[in-house]
C-alpha cells in the first residue's frame, strides 16, 4: 500500500484473502455501492459486498475505492522535455525542435526523467498505461515499476524493421505507426498486420494537425516540404483527396484492435467511418489545446456511441501526466459530458483500448485486485464523481 500525494492510496492487496472496506466502492460508472467492501484473494477480486464485514478487514475511511486510472496514451521517453519547448511557433516547429532537444539530452538524461515520470504516474493513481517509444528504451522500466500496460515501439519513414511483438499478462511489448503523413502506407500496414497476428493492440497518431491533413489531401504544403528535408520519400504513397482518417480506412488499418489518437480534424464523414470501423479512440484534450489551441469534439463521439480512452500524451506538450488533471480538464472544458462518462474515458474505456479489460477498468470480480482508496467526504452518488473528476 503507498500513500501518495492528496489524500490518495494506492492499494494492492496481498496474496493472501483480504477484506478492504470504504464509504463508497465504484465498481464501475454504474454501479456505485454506499458502505461496502471488496473481498480479495491471490491478487485477485473475489466478491463486493455491501455493509460491514463480520470478520477482520481493513478499513480504509469514509472515502471511495475506485479503479486505478489508465493513461492510454503517453511518451515517457520524452519526460526530459517538459517545459522545453514552445507552443506558440506552429505544430512543425514544434517538432522540429522536439527532436533536436531530444536528440541534445541524450539517452541518460531521457532514462532519468523517465524513470521519475514513471514515480509520479503511480502517485497519482494510474497503474496502466499505453505508452509509445520510438528510442525503445522505456519497456524495462515499466517492468520493473508497479505499471502495467502495453509498450508500443514506434516506427516512421518507409523502412520496414524486424518487428517484435510479445503478449503478456503484465506488460505487453506491441507497434505503433507515427502517423498516417509521416510513415509509409506500406510500413503502416505491415505495423498492423504484426501486432494484429498477436492480437495486441495497434496505435496511430492520426487527424492531429492542420498540416497532415492538408498533406494527406493536397499533397503538398509544409510538411511535404518537411519530409522531403528529412530524405523520406513519399512519391508513391496513395494519398490526395482524402482526409487522415478516409485514408487510413482505405489502408484497411482502422478495426477494433487499432487505438487512433487524437482524431481532432474530422468531417462527419470521418466520425461516420470511425463510429462503424469500431477502432478504439483515445484523446489527449490538454495536449490539444497546446498545440493546436483546439479540442476533440468528444460530446459527438459519445453520440455516435465512440467511448473514448483518455491519455496525456507527453510532457513535451502536457504539464503532467496525471489522469485526473486530465479528467479535471475535460470536466472544465466538456460542461455537457457527465461525469460518469468522464471517469469512464479515465478509466474501462482506457483498459478496453489496450486490451486489458480483462485484469483492470473496474473492480468487478474476477479483476486485478489493484485499486485507489480516496479520501472524498461527500453523501451522494451525483457528488462522488463530482468530486472525482474535479481532482479537488
Ligand atoms: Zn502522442
Amino acid at each position: 500500500m503507498t500513500t501518495n500525494a492528496k489524500n490518495l492510496v494506492c492499494v494492492e492487496s496481498s496474496h493472501k484473502r483480504e477484506l478492504h472496506r470504504a464509504g463508497w466502492i465504484v465498481v464501475d460508472a454504474s454501479t456505485i455501492i454506499e458502505n461496502a467492501y471488496l473481498e480479495t484473494e491471490k491478487g485477485l477480486i473475489t466478491g463486493v459486498h455491501k455493509g460491514r464485514p463480520k470478520e477482520k478487514f481493513i478499513d480504509h475511511g469514509p472515502g471511495v475505492l475506485m479503479p486505478p486510472l489508465v493513461n492510454t496514451h503517453l511518451h515517457l521517453e520524452l519526460s526530459a522535455l517538459k517545459n522545453q519547448l514552445h507552443f506558440d511557433k506552429g505544430f512543425e516547429s514544434w517538432v522540429k525542435a522536439l527532436l533536436e532537444t531530444r536528440d541534445a539530452l541524450g539517452q541518460e538524461k531521457l532514462i532519468e526523467q523517465a524513470q521519475k515520470a514513471v514515480g509520479e504516474l503511480i502517485k497519482s493513481g494510474t497503474l496502466y498505461v499505453g505508452d509509445i517509444s520510438t528510442l525503445g528504451i522505456i519497456k524495462p522500466m515499466i517492468e520493473n515499476s508497479r505499471l502495467n500496460g502495453v509498450c508500443f515501439h514506434e516506427f516512421l519513414g518507409s523502412n520496414i524493421p524486424s518487428l517484435f511483438t510479445c503478449k503478456n499478462d503484465s506488460v505487453s511489448s506491441s507497434v505503433a505507426g507515427h502517423a498516417p503523413h509521416t510513415s509509409s502506407p506500406q510500413l503502416l500496414k505491415a505495423l498492423k498486420e504484426r501486432s494484429k497476428s498477436a492480437g495486441l493492440p495497434f496505435s496511430i497518431h492520426v487527424a492531429e494537425s492542420d498540416v497532415e491533413s492538408e498533406f494527406i489531401h493536397d499533397k503538398k504544403g509544409q510538411w511535404a516540404d518537411f519530409l522531403i528535408d528529412r530524405g523520406i520519400d513519399w512519391s508513391s504513397w496513395n494519398i490526395g483527396s482524402k482526409t487522415p482518417v478516409s485514408y487510413l480506412n482505405d489502408l484497411g488499418l482502422l478495426d477494433p484492435l487499432t487505438i487512433a489518437v487524437h482524431v481532432l480534424n474530422v468531417t462527419k464523414k470521418d466520425m461516420e467511418i470511425l463510429a462503424r470501423s469500431k477502432v478504439k479512440v483515445c484523446v489527449c484534450p490538454r495536449s490539444n489545446q497546446n498545440l493546436h489551441g483546439k479540442l476533440p469534439e468528444i460530446d459527438r463521439m459519445i453520440q455516435k456511441g465512440i467511448e473514448p480512452a483518455l491519455g496525456t500524451d507527453s510532457l513535451a506538450s502536457c504539464d503532467s501526466l496525471n489522469m485526473f488533471d486530465e479528467m479535471a480538464f475535460v470536466k472544465n472544458h466538456y460542461p455537457r459530458l457527465d461525469p460518469e462518462i468522464i471517469f469512464s474515458m479515465g478509466t474501462i474505456n482506457g483498459a478496453v483500448a489496450l486490451g486489458l479489460d480483462r485484469w483492470t477498468g473496474t473492480l468487478s470480480k474476477g479483476k486485478r485486485a489493484r485499486f485507489l482508496y480516496r479520501s472524498v467526504n461527500v453523501t451522494n452518488k451525483k457528488d462522488l464523481f463530482q468530486r472525482i473528476t474535479s481532482n479537488e
